[in-house]
């Protein structure tokens, strides 16, 4: 195992086995319906395993191997030397609210930072809160897969019902109207959009964010944009559909700090959108969570102000690991679609995986060689066949793995 990190995926870490079935059933704490519909993941299983030994190089986790950069660190602990130990204002500090309105002007995107931006503890609040706020029960959220783990529990949370949209590694992962057609999102009431994406790294060039955004308009779609690695990419500027004529008054645009900055640990996102969107999952916010974490909005603060250069650094790192990656698995022969961004790659291992199960192949890639990938069917329908690696781990162990996997494909 690299160093002490866990690997268990971070944030994507998967619910207790009991906690996801309907065992209980006829006991005091029988889950909810809505609970109790959420299968338990596969990822959490899986990584059990790579935890018990000690030999383990996790190409599995979903966060930054960095650490937060010093500024925001100091910061940190500067207010917190300050005794600054109360609630903020329900919807952030005004200074950071400010400085998240400024920094966003980069991808075209303008907000009030006085109505139209909420600070939420991680985006990981903000996506729940945008769900619980628009998705009535009943209400169909079309979610482009594979995709994001939390995205369909939190829809089911939500009493909505998840409609999957299929995109195929023979296109690049790319998210088209035809895609969203066939699926029949014509007919759905939300559209979930991540991209740079999760797991795939795909990201969407202006022309196919233009044909999405033309698609959401015609029918009527709200969209939730999870945009949480909008800084992190390596063939062109992120492109946000918010910025598509007659899409910012139908878009909630979500990011945070955790990915860019490598500040997963201090559980800060944002929401954006127009004062009622802004106004609606607020008032969900101010009676569950009153405010995101103080000591981390002070962090955040001095991240935007000053750490510029550090997310600099880290963006250019995890460039040259992906090339690293992407060339290294076309050369042990995986077929794989460049990412333009996050920091994933997501390989088809379907022809030298047994009966082209990406499962039985992470499972045994991880016993034989002790490397341990994320099988694409934990991120839901059209994983299939593939497997996510993260390239946010250092190149020594990224070189070791990669020849690891040449070890383990040459003799299986
Ligand atoms: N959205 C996506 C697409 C992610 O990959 C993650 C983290 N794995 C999150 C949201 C959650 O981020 P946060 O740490 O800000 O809650």
């Amino acid at each position: 195992m690299s160093g002490d990190r866990r690997t268990d995926g971070g944030t994507e870490q998967a619910p207790d086995a009991e906690a996801g079935a309907d065992g209980g059933r006829g006991s005091r704490f029988a889950p909810a319906d809505r609970v109790a519909s959420v299968p338990p993941s596969g990822i959490r299983e899986f990584f059990e395993v790579a935890e018990k030994r000690d030999d383990v190089i996790s190409l599995g986790v979903g966060e930054p191997d960095f650490t937060a950069p010093w500024p925001a660190r100091s910061a940190a602990v500067d207010s917190l030397e300050r005794g600054r130990t109360s609630y903020t204002a329900n919807r952030g500090t005004v200074e950071l609210r400010r400085a998240i309105a400024e920094r966003v002007t980069r991808y075209g995107q303008s907000y009030d930072p006085d109505e139209e931006i909420l600070v939420t503890t991680g985006a990981s609040e903000a996506v729940d809160l945008a769900f619980r706020a628009f998705v009535n029960p009943g209400d169909t959220v079309a979610l482009p897969t594979p995709t994001y783990v939390s995205y369909e529990p939190g829809v089911r949370f939500a009493g909505g019902d998840p409609l999957p949209v299929h995109t195929h590694h023979e296109d690049d992962w790319a998210l088209t109207p035809e895609s969203l057609y066939d699926a029949g999102v014509d007919e759905a009431d939300v559209l979930v959009l991540c991209y740079p994406n999760n797991p795939t790294g795909a990201t969407m060039d202006a022309d196919e964010m233009d044909a999405v955004a033309d698609f959401c308009r015609e029918h009527d779609l709200l969209v939730i944009a999870d945009e949480i690695y909008a800084a992190l990419t390596y063939d062109g500027d992120h492109e946000s559909v918010a910025t598509r004529p007659g899409m910012r008054e139908r878009t909630v645009v979500i990011n945070g700090f955790s990915k860019a900055y490598a500040m997963t640990g201090l559980r800060l996102g944002y929401a954006m959108g127009p004062p009622e969107a802004v106004a609606a999952m607020t008032k969900v916010h101010q009676y569950t969570m009153l405010s995101a974490p103080t000591t981390a909005q002070h962090a955040a603060l001095a991240a935007l102000d000053r750490c510029d250069d550090d997310v600099e650094q880290m963006r250019r790192e995890y460039d040259r690991r992906r090339r690293y990656v992407v060339s290294r698995l076309r050369e042990v022969g995986l077929d794989v679609s460049e990412p333009g961004g996050a920091f994933y790659a997501f390989p088809r291992v379907a022809d030298v995986a047994p009966d082209g199960d990406a499962r039985a192949f992470a499972t045994e890639l991880l016993d034989a060689e002790g490397v341990a990938a994320v099988p694409g069917t934990a991120f839901g329908e059209g994983g299939e066949g593939h497997i996510r690696i993260s390239y946010a781990t250092g190149l020594d162990d990224l070189k070791e793995a990669m020849a690891r996997l040449e070890r383990f494909l040459a003799e299986s």
